[in-house]
């Protein structure tokens, strides 16, 4: 905020002490209160997005109506996509030939479409009980519905059930009338054989029966991609074939039109109702019903006259069955009623614990419509009557989904509020500890700050805290509730107390021209258009080649225009970006290739070599000044960076031997093992005992961590460290730039305010304009994670690399390995904040604030449907965003261990002395 020219009113050493001294001790409780925020709003998302919808307590609704079926078969292909059953092969020969002729002549047909994320479990669990996944399920990793529910199978007098090991349990396991049996997994691919089975299945019943009174009812689970996998959205994935036939089913009719118009009705995959058949179906004549695959569940309970499954909202399909009017009325009243059911529960369940309740309103007067409905069946209008009970039911569905998120527009402002309010208390803390502003109001006698509205102000945040504390309970709401408000209401609170600085620097800013609010708008839009960028970048890494094609172009032609005399920087600098931006566009899953590897060593070397000759030779130029050894005295230890190089050359010789062995099937040789641990290890330590001046530990850090990075690269990465370190030196460059331009402007003004400045001594103020810094930060900080992968990658990790380390299969050191190879180039980033002569903790805060506007947005982001990888995908974006306020804290530390004693050089030689 402009120059402070330090004329603070506390110019004696002991008041200056105890302000660091406060400063150190709000610093610790930002950062506690900060861990605590992340902590408790990122378990929210459990409350909002991934609650079980279902609920308990809902009596079965028994038919009024008797049907021709006695028994129901269901057989479930597993994995069987609708396009493969329907279409011929290669041959020209169809697959299910059985069923085929059973389309034809026998029954009805279509595509059931399942919901992702389509898996066995859920799948299985759509069909036999008529919901699709609970999203809660993600608490039970997937594996099992958390939740207790009703299915087909409890409503029936007697299941047989013979499948796969991983669903029968599910639906027989505790169901005392069932006579179960599981085949091994080895004989788990039978989808060629499913038409036979159907075959055999259907002629044993009939043989045996010889009653007609048995409905046959044949699907998929889910789908299949071409590559074999599922679990998406993916129409391969989604559509699945339905066939029905037996007691109780309609014949197949020639289609009434072929005019398929898109009726804005979409299935539970978001797909078009009416799509049109393909014509290699050979099916085009035949009338076809989609369905959705939860609707199967009502499906089989009304062919056998049974009441459907209590947490079905699964619509029947009328199409299917073959009653007369009255009793199709009837099931589609009892299928109406068994959601209404569940609707009325939730509705129930929410009033008795509310104070105020919000009824949905559609719905209100339900017990007249059902009047009506019985009015008209008994008059014996049973078209009008099912018009009726159809639209009762979809008013139900609806109702169901008003329940589910009920309290989402609570939850989500409380949250959103709690990080708006977060960003604004971190940004009150940085204007006054780490600028000039808090001088610039003494000097304006803007602050004659009331410690008696502060204590106003805290008391009433308590009392709201209170009031809102005793409104959740009597309401009965979650534990967490509480946190979220109580959260909330204290950041206000304190942003509140703070009033008189907000208003008081609102003064002060209406007091300055419009070019400088213009400024501050113009930089608060330039960082979220970046920030935005980067919550992209997150699903699709390319957009980093983007970034830094143009960040190359924009940065140099802006050194072209500051640095006064012809320089060879800008296109260093434009070189570089370049460089990098080839890296996001190679494939997430690093092939090998240990030639890229030894490349990569031979790079650093010379990137080390130019670094140290620039480090002997610059220093008398003005514009090195601050980044290079101007002391010309002996470095203590002068083989150092020969011994580093050494260490370099070493392990990228290392990698080519090591992997040979293990090649020829060989174990790793315990030489080779001990070799590249020591190398590791010791080089790591080596940069503690680098020259303190910028370049010369830089130099020595990037050169240290190198040898460990190349024993863990099996491809191009390892040319990304190279490539990173040289942007990163294209950084220092550009930063250096505006440092020595700004001097050689006002050679006294920066330097003067670190006189009596409550930082360390060598910090300066924070500037408007560096918010450039947390925003490159994240940028690069981002790139060097996604720089060789993205978070798929991760989970299906190339574990050769730590080959070169263990012999043994020995997950968590892997993992450690794994995880210190990513930590690796995040350390070079932090390690150059330091040039920059800010305060540490202020840069800290800056980025964790820059950090959480993409932390809200991916709030906004989390999904509970999708595939399961979508929906852990969209968490684990959050939770890392969430836990940046622990980590960035935490890589911090450790490279100070690396970067504490780096001495920057000035142009101004009287600012040495304290040194
Ligand atoms: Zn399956």
């Amino acid at each position: 905020m402009g120059r402070g020219d330090g004329i603070l009113g506390t110019n004696d050493r002991a008041s200056l002490t105890s302000r660091r001294k406060w400063l150190k001790t709000r610093e610790t409780w930002l950062v506690v209160l900060g861990v605590v925020l992340h902590a408790v709003y990122m378990l929210s998302i459990f409350d909002i997005y991934f609650k079980t919808p279902i609920v308990h307590g809902m009596d079965p609704v028994t038919p009024r109506f008797h049907t021709p079926a006695k028994r129901l078969v269901l057989l479930v292909a597993d994995g069987l996509r609708a396009d493969k059953f329907f279409e011929p092969d290669s041959g020209g020969n169809y697959r299910a030939p059985f069923l085929r002729n059973v389309i034809k002549q026998q029954g009805r047909w279509g595509v059931s479409h399942a919901r992702p994320p389509t898996e066995s479990r859920p799948g299985h669990v759509s069909i036999i009980a008529g919901f699709y996944e609970d999203p809660s399920a993600v608490t039970k990793g997937w594996k099992a519905n958390p939740v207790e529910f009703d299915s087909v199978f409890n409503q029936s007098r007697h299941t047989f059930a013979f499948g796969s090991p991983d669903i029968v349990p599910i639906f027989c396991g505790a169901l005392p009338h069932s006579t179960w049996k599981t085949y091994p997994h080895e004989f788990e691919d039978f989808a060629t054989v499913v038409d036979d089975i159907a075959a055999r299945v259907y002629n044993l019943l009939e043989d045996y029966y010889r009653d007609n009174r048995t409905s046959y009812i044949f699907t998929a689970d889910h789908g299949m991609s071409d590559k074999g996998s599922h679990g998406d959205g993916h129409p391969t994935n989604t559509d699945t074939p339905l066939v029905a036939w037996g007691a109780g089913v309609k014949y197949p009719r020639p289609i009434s039109s072929s005019n398929h118009s898109d009726c804005g009705f979409r299935f539970v995959d978001e797909h078009m109702h009416d799509a049109p058949t393909p014509t290699e179906w050979g099916l085009h004549d035949l009338e076809r019903v989609d369905v959705n695959q939860a609707d199967i569940a009502p499906l089989m309970s009304t062919l056998l006259g049974m009441p459907c499954p209590v947490n079905s909202v699964g619509s029947l399909p009328r199409d299917y069955i073959n009653f007369n009017e009255a009793t199709e009325v009837e099931a589609v009243l009892a299928n109406t009623k068994q959601i209404l059911n569940q609707f009325l529960r939730k509705s129930q369940i929410k009033q008795s614990n509310s104070i105020s309740f919000k009824p949905f309103k559609p719905l209100s007067d339900y017990t007249s419509i059902l009047d009506q409905i019985e009015e008209l069946i008994s008059g014996k209008d049973y078209e009008a009557a099912m018009k009726l009970a159809e639209n009762l039911r979809s008013l139900a569905l609806q109702g169901l989904h008003y329940f589910q998120t009920y309290d989402w527009l609570m939850l989500m402002s409380v949250i959103s509020l709690g990080y708006i309010g977060w960003m604004i208390y971190l940004v009150i803390h940085v204007l006054q500890s780490y600028t000039s502003l808090p001088v610039q109001l003494l000097r304006k006698e803007f602050t004659n700050y009331q410690r008696d509205d502060y204590k106003k102000v805290q008391f009433c945040g308590c009392l709201l805290m209170g009031v809102i504390s005793t409104l959740l309970f009597l309401e009965r709401s979650p534990p967490l509730y509480h946190a979220y408000t109580t959260m909330t209401v204290f950041l206000w609170t304190q942003i509140f107390s703070e009033y008189q600085f907000i208003k008081a620097s609102w003064k002060l800013l209406h007091g300055r021209r419009v070019y400088y609010a213009a400024k501050i708008l113009a930089t608060c839009a330039v960082s979220v258009f970046i920030l935005e960028f980067l919550v992209n970048s997150f699903t699709e890494r390319k957009l980093y080649t983007l970034y830094f094609l143009v960040a190359g172009v924009v940065g140099s032609l802006y050194l072209y225009k500051s640095i006064p005399w012809r320089s060879g920087i800008p296109i260093f600098v434009c070189a570089v970006c370049w460089f990098l931006s080839v890296f996001t566009l190679m494939p997430a899953e690093i092939p090998e290739n240990t030639y890229l590897v030894i490349g990569s060593g031979a790079m650093i070397i010379v990137i080390g070599i130019a670094a140290r000759w620039l480090d002997l030779h610059a220093g008398g130029n003005k514009y090195w000044i601050s980044l290079c050894n101007h002391e010309k005295k002996k470095p203590k230890f002068p083989m150092l960076f020969l011994l580093q190089a050494l260490f370099v050359g070493l392990s990228s010789i290392m990698v080519p031997l090591s992997t040979s062995h293990r090649t020829q099937k060989q174990e790793l040789l315990a030489l080779h093992q001990f070799i590249n641990w020591s190398i590791a290890g010791f080089s790591m330590i080596l940069p503690l005992f680098s020259a303190n001046s910028l370049l010369s530990r830089l130099t020595s850090i990037f050169l240290g961590f190198a040898p460990t990075f190349l024993l863990l690269s099996i491809g191009y990465e390892a040319i990304f460290y190279g490539a990173l370190s040289l942007v990163l030196v294209a950084w220092i460059l550009f930063e250096n730039t505006l440092l020595y331009v700004r001097k050689v402007k006002r050679p006294s003004a920066s330097m003067k305010n670190l006189e009596d400045n409550v930082l360390e001594l060598d910090d300066r103020y924070l500037q408007l304009f560096d918010m450039r810094i947390p925003l490159i930060f994240m940028v690069l900080f981002n790139v060097a994670f996604f720089g060789t992968g993205n978070f798929a990658s991760i989970a299906s990790f190339e574990i050769s690399s730590v080959y070169r380390f263990i012999t043994i299969f020995n997950p968590f050191l892997m993992a450690a390995l794994l995880i210190f190879k990513l930590f690796i180039p995040f350390m070079l980033v932090i390690a150059i904040t330091k040039m920059n002569k800010l305060p540490r903790s202020g840069c800290y805060f800056l980025v964790i604030l820059v950090s959480d506007v993409m932390t809200l947005h991916f709030f906004f982001l989390v999904r509970n449907t999708g595939s399961w990888m979508e929906i852990g995908n969209s968490i684990s974006h959050f939770g890392i965003m969430s836990a940046q306020v622990v980590f960035v804290l935490l890589l911090f530390a450790l490279t100070n261990i690396y970067t504490k004693d780096i001495h920057i050089g000035s142009v101004n030689p009287s600012s040495q002395k304290a040194m």
